[in-house]
């Protein structure tokens, strides 16, 4: 079917699925939002395109693994991380 009705399909499913939903959950978000942006698996540990290079002007970043800061940063998770925490992260 064509991908258009399918987006429509899903969209209102996940409307039914919010509408009967517990009503005092409403107008308040169930997810805090997260300092460190959430990197999806199948990006962290496919492995192509990742390399480590250097911050934006030499900015510090945190580490995605051991939260220290660092300057250098992966440029296909987007996380800051130091050449001893790439495998790590990676894997
Ligand atoms: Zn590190
Ligand atoms: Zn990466």
């Amino acid at each position: 079917m064509p991908l258009l009705n399918f987006r429509r399909e899903v969209a209102r499913f996940y409307l039914n699925l919010h509408s009967v939903s517990d009503p005092k959950n409403c107008g308040r978000p169930s997810y805090s939002v997260s300092s460190q942006k959430r990197v999806p698996e199948d990006v962290r540990k496919n492995p192509q395109g990742h390399y480590l290079e250097r911050t934006l002007d030499g900015k510090q970043r945190k580490c995605a693994v051991c939260k220290k800061n660092v300057r250098k940063q992966c440029v296909k998770c987007d996380v800051g991380l130091h050449v001893e925490c790439v495998i790590p992260w990676h894997s």
